[in-house]
Formats: C-alpha cells, structure tokens, sequence
C-alpha cells in the first residue's frame, strides 16, 4: 500500500500526492493506514465526513497533515472542524457563506472549492463560479487550500469527457483567485502529466485495485480476505446446499463450510457463482451465501488442507478484490468498502511503511 502510494507519488513528480482514506480507508482501516502514510511523508488526506476525519485526525496525533472533509457542508459543525482541525471542501454557495461567516469570526481559516465540471454530483457549477468571480467577498476570510474537481469517466482513457472535464476546469479556475489545484483520482493520476495539477487525491490504486477498464493493474495487490473453515463434509447421496435447497450436490462430493457471509461482506450474489482459493486451486462457492456462513465445493482437494481450522483465500493476489467483485456482478471497490466488522484486520506495512 505504501509502495502504492510512493509509485503514484512517482507518477507526478511535480505534484503533491495525497491519500483518500474515506470509508475507512475503502474498509482496510483508517487509522493504520493513515499513520503508515504519514510516515511515508504523505501530509495531505481526504476522508468523506466529519467523523471519519475526527478519527483520522485522532490517529494521526502530533502529524502536522492536512485532513480535507469531501461533505464539508458546515452546517452545524464548524467547532468540530476547528476542534479536529479539518479543512472542508465546499460545493455549493450556502455552504461557502457559512464556512465565510465562521472564517470571518475566527480570524480566518482554510477550505478548499469543489467544482463541478461535468458529473453533475457535488460542487459549485458555472453559475456558481460566476457568482462568487463578482463578488469576491463570498471567499472573505477564506484561505483556498485547494481548487478541486473530479473525473466521472477517468477509468475510460479515450472517453471525450476526460479533455472536456479538463478543459471546464481550467475555465472555471481561471475565474477564481488563484490557489492550487487538484483534479486526478487513481485512474486520472494514469491519464497522464496534463491531469495532474498540484495534489494527487488516489484512494483505489492505494489499495491495489483496478481503476482502468481494459488494462493489466499496475498497483501492487494489497488485500487478502481469509476465511476459517468450520466444517466439512463429504456427501453421501445428492443433497441440497444451504437456504432455498435450490442447488443440489452430487453424491460424493466435499463441502467446506467457512464462517464468513454476507454480513462480512461477502455479496449474497456470489452464491453459485464466486470462488474462493485453497493452497492455490480454485473452489466455487455452492448454494446461496447466508449470513455468517457460506459453503463451498472443495472436492479433490488434499484433505490436509480442508479440515475445520484452515483458511479459504477469498481475495489473494491472483484472485484479487477485482476478480470476486467480477463474479458478483460489481466492482472491487464496492467489495472492499463492505468488508464487515467482524472480519479481523491484520496489517503489515513493510520495512519502508
Ligand atoms: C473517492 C474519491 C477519490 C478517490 O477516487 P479513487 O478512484 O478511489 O482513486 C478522489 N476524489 C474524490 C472527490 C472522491 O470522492
């Protein structure tokens, strides 16, 4: 994950790079990964909300980093952005009047400007920009850290929104008091130079996923999910797996049993379809996933290997977040960002992290 970070920070040599550690860092954790960061030299972080940046910052203690709230709507809470000193990003007009009117009081504070160039979700728009390029006192006691926007379809290198996302954001910069300006996630950081500007903001290439369609992932894999077995079984006659006996096994065959499901964030539609990996070799996962539990096909494979204690990889480096999420219909991201609390988080940041 480290080594993610510096290769991307490698990228850009001219810019800062940042890490996006929202959501829990994509569900890896937070805390550990903010303070791995910030030893390897990354002083700018970006979380979604308040509270997730209160713990950051709590984790982060005595490190003089930057934490950007992305919903950095101040509506009553701008003594915890002092408190935990969080800078917003603001994306609408009230928001920059009552971030203004705090500022003002307090002798001044940072905030960073978020524009919407294209993707029509958070930000100010045109108008907006026009509005505050004519009345400048709407940025008065405001420091800008930062002038952002964000790509909607950087995952499509030749999608002709890219260049004209970019060029909008130049024109809607070019109207506001000068400040620094950042526009790449992960896969705008891989768009190339004219993307990056002055602050990277990677969180998914961090994490070693894939972030381009179509293209070999160049990021180091950064996740394993395991799964203890609690039970096997060899079937006897043909028989029916887990709710709904919808899914008949043949006689003979091994089941495994593993203590995870879908309230560890194993997606309900892996059932018949997803796979996990033991000492390498493929297994389905059969019937549906419940809970806590899902069961997979484990015939053939040396029973050392299956007793009630050893692990199931789910994601590992050939199987990765990417590849389950494939086979549940959705992206590793969503994968990650789910992984439940119950599941135990062990990490290892390597000598250089
Ligand atoms: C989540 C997010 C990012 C990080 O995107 P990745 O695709 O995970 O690199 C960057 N900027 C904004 C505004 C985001 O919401």
């Amino acid at each position: 994950m480290v080594e993610n970070w510096r290769a991307l920070a490698g990228r850009a040599p001219g810019a800062v790079c940042g890490a996006v550690v929202k959501a829990d860092a994509y569900g890896l954790g937070a805390a550990e990964i903010g303070r791995a960061l910030s030893r390897a030299g990354c002083g700018v972080f970006f979380v979604a909300t308040p509270a997730e940046g209160a713990v950051l910052r709590h984790a982060l203690a005595a490190a003089t980093a930057e934490i950007l709230v992305f919903d950095g709507d101040v509506e009553d809470d701008a003594a915890r952005y002092d408190r935990h000193r969080l800078t917003p990003v603001l994306g609408t007009l009230e928001a920059l009047a009552r971030w203004s009117r705090h500022a003002r009081a307090q002798g001044g504070r940072r905030a960073a400007l978020m524009l919407d160039t294209g993707m029509s979700r958070l930000g100010l728009g045109e108008p907006d920009v026009a509005t505050v390029a004519s009345e400048p006192d709407r940025l008065a006691g405001i420091e800008l850290a930062f002038v952002m926007s964000h790509l909607a379809c950087a995952d499509s290198p030749h999608h002709p929104l890219n260049a004209g996302q970019k060029a909008a954001f130049d024109a809607m910069r070019a109207r506001l008091p000068a400040a620094p300006a950042s526009f790449a996630n992960s896969a705008g950081i891989l768009l190339g130079p004219e993307f990056h500007y002055d602050l990277l903001r990677p969180g998914a290439a961090l994490y070693g996923l894939s972030v381009v369609s179509g293209r070999a992932n160049p990021m180091r894999r950064a996740v394993r999910l395991r799964a203890r077995i609690l039970q096997t079984r060899i079937v006897d006659s043909e028989s029916p797996v887990g709710y709904g006996a919808d899914r008949l096994i043949a006689a003979g065959s091994t089941l495994a049993t593993i203590a995870m499901g879908y309230a560890d964030g194993l997606p309900r539609a892996l059932g018949d379809r997803g796979s996990g990996r033991i000492g390498g070799t493929p297994v389905p996962l059969v019937g549906r996933v419940s809970m806590d539990l899902a069961t997979l096909d484990v015939t053939g494979i040396e029973p050392g290997l299956i007793r009630p204690g050893c692990v199931v990889d789910l994601i590992d480096d050939e199987h990765d977040a990417d590849a389950l999420a494939a086979e549940a219909g959705t992206i590793g991201y969503e994968i990650l960002a789910r992984i439940g609390r119950r599941v135990r988080r062990i990490h290892r940041f390597g000598a250089d992290g």
